[in-house]
């Protein structure tokens, strides 16, 4: 199908939503119009649009990539043929889901240090293990077990911070995903970097070589926190950012631990302090912020961060609670993230999603705060808002990039479905995940992974953990 084609259909199919029924395109230029690549049918269609419309017996029809139209199946079919179609049956299609935050190769260290306080966890086991283990090949293995966990559990879009950024871009760009990839700059030694000049001049490498270089790829800054990097070192890598036009990913506000050292080190706390160094002119995703003030929370939501929540990561450390109810309240752009494997320790977005929701239901003592429709919406169209990318994935629109998934309703824990929404967010698991569409490119069906040779992956992940413990194992003797 040929540009201007393409936009008449999207015209077209605009009004398919809100008209009742489309009729096939005829624009006397080509008698195969209405062929398109891939029609994808479910059961039900959850959208996740503005309006959160839902469509039974409905279908998503895609073209190049992007979502031509949503709408009733009989509507789809009377004005598209497809190449290819994946069947409806027993299933529910929706957008694909957003991680906000990730460490995808920490998935080599899940289960390496289990039970320990942030600060503890990170200088005496995560940091040293890195600098020692991690290279080239522990992340490109580690992050192509973690994209086929994703991929496996219906994310389609990630955001992730590690080392040797140039690796996980070339792992994201074979395995089909979406990905914001953030080089990590910090104030220490590290597995790619001396310190926090060198990791900012090698992470400025890295984002000119990927700036325009992949549509699915969008390389970022990742300042690790306002502890790692003293304030000359996150203003400088601000600098850069503005320079070079890119967002900014930090840990904000994770735990009591932060909280004072902010308050020691500069008097204020991290937004604060973040905020008077004007940080915040660079669109920026913040992860956890579990500590803000009530002065902190206007903050965030007049300064458009987005604030990746993750509940299963502050559980395990005993972070804390973080203010999800509130931020929501006050404007703030959320998004659901697992944070690394290390300390979670999956990727299951189904997972946090459920977490999120009780863990502000029980906090609050309030079970109608944070009802599934809110949750739903952090873990798509609002955490693709919050990191950025809304206006081309997060939800099934026309126009939008084609990153959607279907999910299985026949196991036993879904039936009877008197609520798909419902059941979406209080009971789906990454097993019932059953295909994963990026960008119109199917990249699992049948619940078979088709660009990941995942049992080279596992034997390789094996193989390394084995090296990794042997050694982890020597040295604690
Ligand atoms: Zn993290």
């Amino acid at each position: 199908m040929n540009k201007i084609t393409l936009g008449l259909t999207l015209g077209l199919t605009l009004a398919c939503l809100t008209l009742s029924g489309c009729s096939a395109p005829d624009n006397g230029e080509d008698s195969a119009e209405g062929n398109v690549d891939l029609i994808v049918y479910g059961d039900t269609v959850v959208t996740m649009d503005s309006a959160m419309n839902i469509f039974e017996n409905g279908a998503v029809a895609i073209d190049e990539g992007v979502i031509l139209a949503v709408g009733s199946a009989a509507d789809i079919d009377a004005a598209y043929r497809a190449n290819d179609t994946l069947s409806g049956d027993g299933r529910v299609v929706m957008p694909g889901l957003v991680n906000g935050h990730s460490h995808a190769a920490m998935t080599l260290l899940r289960g390496v240090a289990d039970d320990l306080a942030l600060m503890t966890w990170l200088q005496n086991y995560i940091f040293p293990a890195e600098v020692r283990f991690v290279d080239p090949e522990f992340v490109r293995i580690g992050t192509e077990l973690a994209c086929w966990e994703m991929i496996r559990g219906g994310t389609t879009t990630f955001v992730d911070m590690y080392y040797y950024p140039d690796t996980i871009a070339e792992v994201v760009e074979s395995c089909g995903m979406r990905a914001m990839i953030s080089a990590t700059v910090i104030g220490q030694r590290s597995p790619d970097a001396e310190g926090a000049d060198d990791s900012l001049i090698k992470g400025s490498g890295f984002i000119e070589r990927w700036k325009d270089r992949h549509p699915r790829i969008r390389p970022i800054f990742g300042p690790h926190a306002n502890y790692t990097l003293d304030a000359e070192q996150l203003r400088a890598t601000r600098d850069t950012a503005l320079a070079l036009g890119v967002p900014i990913s930090i840990h904000l506000s994770e735990s009591p631990f932060e909280l004072q050292y902010s308050k020691d080190n500069y008097g204020k706390t991290s937004i604060e302090m973040l905020d008077e160094l004007g940080f915040f002119d660079v669109p920026v995703i913040a992860a956890h912020v579990v500590w803000p003030t009530e002065t902190e929370i206007p903050i965030l939501a007049e300064r458009k961060v987005g604030v990746i929540h993750n509940p299963t990561s502050n559980m395990k450390i005993a972070s804390g609670i973080s203010p999800v109810t509130a931020m929501l309240d006050a404007g703030v752009r959320m998004g659901l993230g697992t944070d690394g494997a290390a300390s979670n320790n999956d990727l299951d977005m189904w997972e946090e999603m459920r977490l999120a929701a009780f863990l502000q239901k029980v906090d609050r003592m309030d079970p109608e705060v944070l009802p599934a429709t809110t949750v739903l919406r952090m873990a798509t169209s609002g955490g693709a808002e919050a990191i950025g990318l809304g206006d081309i994935t997060g939800s099934l629109e026309p126009g939008k990039r084609a990153d959607l998934i279907q999910v299985l309703f026949e196991d036993v824990h879904h039936v009877p479905t008197y609520d798909v929404v419902s059941h979406l967010v209080y009971v789906s698991d990454e097993q019932d995940v059953d295909a994963v569409i990026v960008d119109g490119q199917i990249l699992m069906r049948d619940q078979t992974l088709l660009t990941i040779d995942t049992e080279r992956v596992r034997s390789e992940a094996n193989a390394l953990a084995r090296s990794i413990g042997i050694e982890l194992e020597e040295r604690n003797r």
